[in-house]
C-alpha cells in the first residue's frame, strides 16, 4: 500500500474507527488508521489488547467484549499508525500528524474522523483544585494501568459512566466514601415519554439496574437529587458541600471525582470548516453530516461519538455504514442486503438514547456557573465573571472572547471550555446557543512543537 494516498485514512481507533476499517478492508480498500495512542481500543476498549486477566475480569463483560473487534482490526491488513497525534485534516484528504517528535503527513482519497467523545466540562466553585478530577479520567487510569484510589473516593455528577466506575471500583476492591447524583428529580418526569422507546434497549437498562443494586449491596451512600455542588479545600480539595433533600450536606474528600456525561470530539471537523448544529436534547454541537456520515460535499465523513453521542455498538455500526459508503464513492459493488441490515442494527441499539439524553442533561447551574469566580477556560484562568463582563461591553460570542481575555486560547485550544463558554454567553445575552455559535477552530488542534517540523 503507498502511504501516497490510501483509499481510507481513519482517525481514531475506538470502535467507531476499528470497525470501519475492518469493513473497508473486507472491500479490499487500502486503509491507514492513525491513533494518538499506543494501542487500539479507543476510550470503552482501552488498553483491551495487553490488559490483564484480572484487570479485564474487574471492568466487565463490556470491556471484554472489546477482544474480538481489537483482534480483527489487527488482523484486517489496515496499516495502524500508533501514537500518531493528529492535528490537521485537509479538504484534499491530507492528515497531519506527530509521531515520536515529528511531523509527518498521509493522505487518503476519503478520511474518516472517528475521534470519539470528551467528558463534558463540571465548572462548579472549586473544580480545579488538586484532587478533582474527571471520572472519564481515573477510569482512563484504570484501564491503562491498573491505578486505584489509595483511600476511599466520593464520586459526584450523573451519567452511566459515573456508576460504571464506581461498580468497577468496588469489583476492584477500591473504597467508595459517597456517590453525590446530581440528576434532578424533574429529569425522571422528563424521561418518561421515553420510557417505552427505552424498553426495546432493555438489554441496557437491566445493566444500568445492576450497577445501582451492587452499589446498594456495598452500603455506599448514594445522595440522589443533589444540587448547589462546592468543593472547599486550601492547597487541595478537601469537601464537597450540596443541598441534599433541603438540607445542607458537607462530606470530607481527598479525592473527587466528577462526571457529568460525555460530548462529541468535534475538534477536527470543527477545524475543516464544516457546519456544525447545536443540538438542545445532547446539549452539544454535533456535526451536519449525510445519513452516512459524510460532511456536506467533501470527501470527508465523520462516525460514533464524534458525530453525536451513540454508544459503542452504534458507534461500530457507524463506522461500518460509512466505510460501505466509502466503498462504494470509489466503485465498489456493496452489498445491499448486509447495509440494510447494518441499519437495523443501528436502530436497535438507538432506542434508549431519548431516554439516557432526558434522564441524564445535566442540570444548568452544573454547565453554566452562576459564581463569578468559577474557572471556566482553564488554560488561560478566565473565570464565569469574566465571560460575562466581556458580554456586556459586546462581546457576541465564542470567538471574541479571545480577544476580550484569551479565553480558549491555551494549549486544549478551546475543547475544553468550548461549550461551557458557549452557554454562558448565549444566556447572558439571552440569546440561543446555534446563535451564539462556537470558536473557529483551526489547525494545530493539538499541541506540535516547532522542532517537530524539523527533517
Ligand atoms: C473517558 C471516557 C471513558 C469512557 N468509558 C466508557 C466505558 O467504560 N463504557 C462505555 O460503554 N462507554 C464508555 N465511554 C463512551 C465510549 O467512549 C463511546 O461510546 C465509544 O467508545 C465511542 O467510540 P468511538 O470509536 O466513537 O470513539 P472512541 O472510543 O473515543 O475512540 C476515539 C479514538 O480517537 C483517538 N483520537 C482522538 N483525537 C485524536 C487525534 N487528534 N489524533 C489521534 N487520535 C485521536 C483517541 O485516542 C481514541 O482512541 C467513555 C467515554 C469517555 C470519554
Amino acid at each position: 500500500m503507498s502511504d501516497a494516498m490510501a483509499d481510507l485514512v481513519i482517525v481514531g481507533a475506538g470502535p467507531a474507527g476499528m470497525a470501519a476499517a475492518c469493513e473497508a478492508r473486507a472491500l479490499d480498500l487500502s486503509v491507514v488508521l492513525l491513533d494518538e495512542q499506543a494501542a487500539s481500543g479507543g476510550q470503552i476498549y482501552r488498553n483491551i489488547e495487553s490488559a490483564p486477566a484480572d484487570r479485564v475480569e474487574i471492568l466487565g463483560k463490556d470491556y471484554e467484549a472489546g477482544r474480538s473487534l481489537a483482534s480483527d482490526f489487527g488482523n484486517s491488513g489496515a496499516r495502524h499508525l500508533r501514537g500518531a497525534v493528529v492535528w490537521n485534516v485537509g479538504l484534499d484528504g491530507t492528515v497531519d500528524y506527530v509521531e515520536s517528535g515529528r511531523s509527518q503527513q498521509v493522505a487518503g482519497k476519503h478520511v474518516l474522523l472517528a475521534s470519539g467523545a470528551m467528558e463534558r466540562p463540571f465548572p462548579i466553585p472549586g473544580w480545579t483544585l488538586p484532587g478533582v478530577m474527571g471520572a472519564g479520567a481515573a477510569q482512563i487510569l484504570l484501564k491503562g494501568s491498573g491505578a486505584l484510589p489509595n483511600g476511599p473516593v466520593v464520586l459526584a455528577g450523573c451519567g452511566p459512566l459515573l456508576y460504571l466506575l464506581a461498580w468497577q471500583y468496588l469489583r476492584a476492591g477500591a473504597a467508595i466514601a459517597a456517590l453525590v447524583d446530581t440528576t434532578a428529580r424533574s429529569a425522571h418526569l422528563r424521561a418518561m415519554p421515553h420510557a417505552l422507546g427505552a424498553l426495546k434497549g432493555w438489554r441496557d437498562l437491566v445493566k444500568g439496574l445492576n450497577l445501582l443494586s451492587a452499589l446498594r449491596r456495598h452500603g455506599v451512600p448514594v445522595f440522589t437529587g443533589a444540587s448547589s455542588l462546592a468543593i472547599a479545600g486550601e492547597k487541595r480539595v478537601e469537601s464537597l458541600s450540596f443541598r441534599h433533600r433541603g438540607q445542607a450536606v458537607r462530606i470530607p474528600a481527598s479525592l473527587l471525582l466528577l462526571h457529568q456525561g460525555i460530548v462529541p470530539n468535534t475538534q477536527l471537523s470543527w477545524s475543516t470548516g464544516a457546519k456544525h448544529r447545536w443540538d438542545a436534547d445532547q446539549l452539544c454541537w454535533l456535526p451536519d453530516t449525510d445519513p452516512w456520515g459524510r460532511l456536506g460535499e467533501t470527501t470527508l465523513y465523520v462516525a460514533g461519538d464524534s458525530r453525536a453521542i451513540v454508544g459503542a455498538q452504534a458507534s461500530a455500526v457507524q463506522g461500518r455504514l460509512a466505510a460501505l459508503a466509502i466503498g462504494e464513492r470509489l466503485g465498489v459493488t456493496v452489498d445491499t442486503a448486509r447495509r440494510a441490515a447494518l441499519q437495523t442494527e443501528l436502530k436497535r441499539h438507538s432506542h434508549i438514547r431519548p431516554f439516557l439524553n432526558a434522564l441524564y442533561r445535566p442540570t444548568d447551574e452544573n454547565r453554566i456557573p452562576q459564581d463569578p469566580g468559577v474557572v471556566v477556560c482553564r488554560c488561560e484562568e478566565v473565570t464565569a465573571g469574566q465571560i460575562r463582563r466581556y458580554v456586556e461591553l459586546g462581546c457576541l460570542g465564542p470567538n471574541q472572547t479571545k480577544a476580550f481575555g484569551r479565553c480558549g486560547m491555551g494549549p486544549c485550544q478551546g475543547r475544553f471550555c468550548g461549550l461551557t463558554v458557549t452557554e454562558i454567553i448565549a444566556r447572558a445575552r439571552s440569546a440561543a446557543p446555534g446563535e451564539v455559535g462556537y470558536y473557529r477552530i483551526r489547525p494545530p488542534i493539538k499541541p506540535v512543537m516547532l522542532g517537530d517540523f524539523v527533517p
